[in-house]
């Protein structure tokens, strides 16, 4: 008798959550043991590419339904690639997918079965919506021994060994009571045609005594002429590629034709991944030669930013023998590499005409996507054109670059940006003071992304692209408010830059600010005080620490009488202290951090209530 081999946690916790909700659609199983069958004979047909003979005397590929009414029972058996002792302990008692583990260790009740499945799809396991036990049979390719793998879902599996003709799997389900709509052939027959026409593979149902009948159209529906492809076809085909069970947000179906042919069908999702910020972001086409599957694991196919695009590219100019590492340096990937990305850009282009419909995918991938700024030179201005920011002069909505131009000032010759955190933080930087003043507008950046290209796309069409510290044009405004003492004021700056000299280069005047007394920035051309931060949460810096510079607003009454104080013995501990709540200040504008918060508060609370009882 073989040992009982637990689950592990999150499966047990999984099946729990199958076994026990109350989800109608339990149908959905059918689709995805089908699509893991038709995965398992595009696996065996690649194998068999490079050993020939491996799938001798294996027949043509193919997915057998067998009902048994009398039993209640239900088989799904597959001529594909099959498993081994170890396959079927580590892909039938884990959950390999990092999301799915994540999402069902978070799940707390039954409810979250339908996000599941909306998210993740719940894959082999949710057989157990409508079997009380499950046995598989299989035997890998290549070897001789076979296994049977058995379980009722509850706490775990045994594993025999036992014999199979030919490899392949077979997964028999022991149906419950209340499933056994699962054996009536009508439908059966009904729900293979609705979710799993495309599959590339005919699938079989078993009619006993009445012989078998190929239910599915069974070609590949890229090959397909569009009019003949139904929406639901397009979206079910999308969940077994993907795996993704949303409805997409755009789909395009293409056929190039030129020096290469290829033909493409291409999806962005609607629902945001898990993984799309995963270390090891790889792209996540496949590909196909002319329909045989080759490989999923191509990164050269699709550019890093577009990897949320999901589907198939198929060529039949590619040799059907290539290996998976040629594949990576092979100049036709790349020519079909430029060509899809030109078309999905195309294609975006298009749909960011509506602006309540791109923010749908803007808001997903759009952090993703700017990567494409930095990372795909040939395209990188039509990505940005692309691109969508947050900005001051646009509230509600996010801007685009050639929306920010067409609203320059006269004179205006750069675009300007600032960096930070967040917007509600950036909206209140005192270096927007003069640009709010003269009416130049600012794109706020927040993601971390931007630090980046705004160093490679210095220029779009015709106006430089700079952060606000580097306006180089005057700002310069007409004043009629009285201004510090130039004496005085340059006895001040020389104080605080001794004062402060191990916190900043210098303290110099500024004619940026209108309302702040105080603010910080960088020398020109450094790193930028968000950058910088970001590194050092990424424990990446210390080495260039860019020197910041304390401005100081020589119109504002506070430094006025800072100034005038310069020259009073008496007022020197006050020019101190205040001058130290200014730098704090200055660093809480910034998203800084203050280095004495207990001075701070202490002093603050002091001056205020000295001002109110001179008032009062
Ligand atoms: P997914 O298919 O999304 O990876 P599943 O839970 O459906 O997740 O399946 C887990 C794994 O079990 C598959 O990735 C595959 O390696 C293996 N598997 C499932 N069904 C079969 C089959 N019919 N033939 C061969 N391998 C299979």
């Amino acid at each position: 008798m073989a040992k009982k081999q637990k689950f592990k946690t999150e499966v047990s916790k999984l099946l729990d959550i199958v076994i026990n909700s109350l989800y109608s659609e339990k149908y959905i199983f059918l689709r995805e043991l089908i699509s893991n069958a038709s995965d398992a004979c595009d696996k065996l047909r690649y194998y068999a590419l490079t050993n020939p003979g491996i799938a001798k005397n294996n027949g043509e590929f193919k997915i057998t339904i067998t009902p048994n009414d009398e039993e209640n029972t239900l088989t799904i058996s597959d001529n594909g690639i099959g498993m081994n002792k170890d396959d079927l302990i580590n892909h039938l008692g884990t959950i390999a997918k990092s999301g799915t583990a994540d999402f069902v260790r978070n799940a707390s009740d039954n409810g979250s079965i339908v996000d599941l499945i909306g998210k993740f799809g719940v894959g082999f396991y949710s057989a157990f919506m409508v079997a009380q036990k499950v046995e598989v049979t299989t035997r890998r390719a290549g070897e001789e021994q076979a296994y049977n793998w058995i379980s009722d879902g509850v706490d775990g599996f045994e594993i025999t060994e036992t014999t199979r003709e030919k490899i392949g799997t077979d997964v028999k389900l022991y149906l419950k009571d209340d499933a056994k709509d699962f054996t009536d052939t009508i439908y059966l027959r009904h729900i293979i045609r609705t979710y799993s026409d495309h599959i590339n593979y005919p699938i079989v149902l078993d009619l006993g005594k009445a012989g078998e009948e190929t239910v599915n159209t069974g070609s590949a529906l890229w090959t397909k002429n569009k009019a003949d492809i139904t929406e639901d076809q397009y979206n079910e085909f999308y969940h077994h590629i993907s795996r993704n069970f949303d409805t997409p947000w755009m789909r395009l179906h293409f056929k190039a034709e030129g020096s290469i042919e290829y033909t493409g069908l291409l999806y962005i999702p609607s629902e945001a991944p898990y993984d799309l910020f995963q270390p090891d972001r790889q792209q996540s086409l496949k590909l196909y030669v002319n329909r045989v599957f080759i490989s999923d694991k191509v990164d050269d196919l699709m550019p890093a930013y577009l990897r949320f695009v999901k589907g198939i590219i198929d060529s039949a100019d590619l040799p059907l023998n290539i290996s998976r590492e040629m594949l990576q340096q092979n100049a036709l990937i790349a020519k079909i590499k430029n060509g899809t990305v030109s078309r999905i850009l195309k294609e975006l282009k298009k749909r960011s005409e509506d602006y309540d419909d791109y923010m749908k995918f803007w808001k997903i991938f759009g952090v993703a996507f700017k990567e494409g700024i930095y990372e795909d030179v040939a395209n990188r201005v039509e990505v940005a054109e692309l691109s969508r920011f947050y900005s001051t002069n646009s509230i509600d909505k996010l801007t685009s670059l050639d929306e920010y131009i067409s609203r320059v000032q006269e004179g205006q010759t750069n675009i300007y940006y600032i960096t930070g955190d967040d917007v509600p933080t950036l909206r209140n930087n005192p270096q927007l003071e003069a640009f709010a003043a003269k009416g130049l507008e600012v794109l706020l950046l927040t993601d971390p992304i931007d630090e980046f290209w705004v160093q490679v796309l210095t220029n779009f069409k015709g106006y430089p692209i700079k952060h606000i510290s580097q306006a180089d044009l005057d700002l310069k405004m007409e004043r009629d408010t009285p201004r510090a003492d130039e004496g005085s004021l340059k006895m001040l700056t020389d104080y605080m830059t001794e004062l402060f000299k191990d916190e900043v280069g210098k303290v110099v005047p500024t004619e940026k600010l209108t309302k702040s007394p105080v603010s910080l920035t960088v020398e020109n051309g450094q790193m930028s005080i968000h950058l910088e931060r970001l590194m050092r949460n990424h424990q990446q810096q210390t080495a260039f620490a860019s020197s910041r510079i304390l401005e100081v607003n020589p119109y504002h009454p506070l430094i006025i009488k800072l100034a005038d104080s310069m020259f009073d013995e008496s007022q020197k501990q006050n020019v101190e202290e205040v001058s130290r709540l200014l730098l704090d200040q200055a660093k809480i504008a910034e998203g800084e951090a203050i280095s004495d918060s207990s001075f701070f508060s202490e002093k603050l609370s002091d001056y205020i209530l000295r001002g109110w009882q001179k008032s009062a």
